[in-house]
């Protein structure tokens, strides 16, 4: 239960009781439960955070920080009685133009920062799929995205950071300098720290030019494995993203949106490219013919791929996030569908092939509970045993914590020394990663 002591907070805050924070985008199966006992707090700004980590850490409350809510791996639920920090007010926004850098509050959306951008003739060129996601949510979860195999994940942009400790102090880290060799990178432990060491309160990322362009190329196969085989020589043309689709997802997207995909295959290869040279290249290292999709296609692509989650979510277990070196996806590929086989699980697979983060999609079967846990850790094996990883760009949160700590025992004890060190109270996002 709440402390009667909460009354204090509320002379100075408006504190909100909705259930709709309650909850992130994680298939419900594997989704942590909510505990029916937490309050919602809106700080305005870095001050206002700070009063609520004072005071939450010398009432030892737990305190759930919360973006947009995008999460697929429980990061943002308040699964024990506490309160959920809402970023949503921080929304301060500042394009640099003449450095090239964007200065964010927390809670400006990745929608947001691309449209400041662009006003100013500049881009933002990673692109985790949902819009809504926020400054602060996708430096915490260290976002991918399509765009990761040329232009790199969240953490090659977050030049610094303000955050909130534990105890309510503020902190600078890193600098707004394209170069810092100063000691630790303390920086970089806050970037996929899932909101257990600190609150960002704002950041500065780096922008590049406008893009030049973007061409999307379709290639259809007779299965997922020769896609993959396909999407692997194609890589060497660096393309702005290279997704592998598999069939029955992009029926799902077509189901949502309304549109058609061209080509008929059992698997797909959507490429973009930024220069329309390239897009013409790819039917010659792909020796097969290839779909040129138009602008206006493109975008229609591009929305039944952005669609294929909404039609999906309520079908499926969870979503995967293995990442394995790029050139090991094809046997990825074949060595998962094995075990699928093996374990009579329906996968559906969609996602980044061109940089090996493979998302698969186990479809909700009878009795699932039985097996399915032995399946993915299979799974996961296979990933370890390649030289992957069992999180490319989602998080540990609640629904891999426990794989976490069994496969990675050595940095999962360094990683708690330094959490209790900074949150020696544990009020920080507790029971996420750890
Ligand atoms: C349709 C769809 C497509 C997606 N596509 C992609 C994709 O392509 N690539 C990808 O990487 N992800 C993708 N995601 C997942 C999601 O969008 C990302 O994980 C995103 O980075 C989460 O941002 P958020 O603001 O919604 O964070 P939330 O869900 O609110 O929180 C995520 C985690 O970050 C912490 N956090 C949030 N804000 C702060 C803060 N200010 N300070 C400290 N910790 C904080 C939370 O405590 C939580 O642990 C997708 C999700 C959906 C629904």
């Amino acid at each position: 239960m709440l402390p009667e002591s909460l009354n204090r907070l509320e002379e100075k805050f408006r504190i909100y009781r909705s259930k709709l924070y309650a909850t992130d985008e994680t298939p419900k199966l594997i989704a942590p439960r909510a505990s029916s006992d937490f309050v919602v707090l809106k700080p305005q700004n870095t001050q206002e955070v700070a009063e609520i980590l004072k005071f939450a850490n010398e009432m030892k409350i737990p305190v759930f920080v919360r973006g947009g809510g995008t999460g697929l791996s429980g990061g943002a639920v308040p699964i024990s009685s506490g309160i959920v920090l809402s970023t949503e007010r921080l929304k301060e926004i500042k394009i640099d133009e003449k450095n090239r850098f964007a200065d964010c509050g927390a809670g400006v959306t990745l929608y947001e920062l691309e449209k400041a951008a662009e006003r100013h003739g500049l881009s933002f060129p990673p692109h985790p799929g949902a819009e809504t996601a926020t400054v602060g949510g996708m430096i915490a979860t260290n976002a991918g995205g399509m765009r990761a195999l040329k232009y790199g994940t969240i953490r090659n942009y977050v030049l610094c950071c303000e955050v909130v400790l534990a105890d309510g102090s503020i902190l600078e880290v890193g600098s707004r300098t394209l170069k810092n060799s100063t000691g630790y990178s303390l920086l970089h432990l806050f970037i996929g720290s899932e909101g257990t060491l600190g609150v960002i309160t704002k950041a500065t990322l780096k922008l590049f030019p406008s893009m030049r362009g973007s061409v999307g190329v379709v290639a259809a196969f007779e299965s997922l494995e020769e896609a993959a085989e396909k999407s692997l020589e194609l890589t060497k043309l660096l393309p702005l993203s290279l997704e592998l689709v598999e069939d029955r997802a992009v029926k799902i997207g077509e189901e949502v949106t309304g549109k058609r995909w061209p080509g008929e295959g059992k698997a797909y290869i959507f490429a973009i490219f930024e220069d329309f040279e390239d897009s013409e290249m790819a039917s010659d290292v792909l020796r097969m013919d290839v779909y040129v999709a138009t602008k206006k296609e493109l975008k229609d692509l591009m929305s039944i791929r952005g669609s294929i989650y909404e039609g999906i979510k309520d079908k499926i277990i969870e979503i995967l996030d293995v990442c394995v070196p790029p050139a090991e996806v094809p046997k990825y590929i074949k060595m998962s569908s094995q075990i699928a086989r093996k374990y009579g699980v329906d996968v559906i697979t969609y996602g980044h092939a061109g940089d090996g983060n493979i998302h698969q999609h186990p479809l909700i079967y009878d009795g699932w509970e039985k097996s399915y846990f032995n399946f993915r850790d299979e799974i996961f094996n296979v990933a370890l045993s390649l030289g992957g990883v069992i999180s490319g760009e989602h998080g540990i949160g609640t629904v891999k914590k426990e794989e976490f700590r069994r496969y990675y025992a050595k940095q999962y004890e360094l990683m708690k020394k330094i959490k209790n060190l900074m949150d020696p109270n544990g009020i920080l996002n507790p029971g996420k990663i750890f």
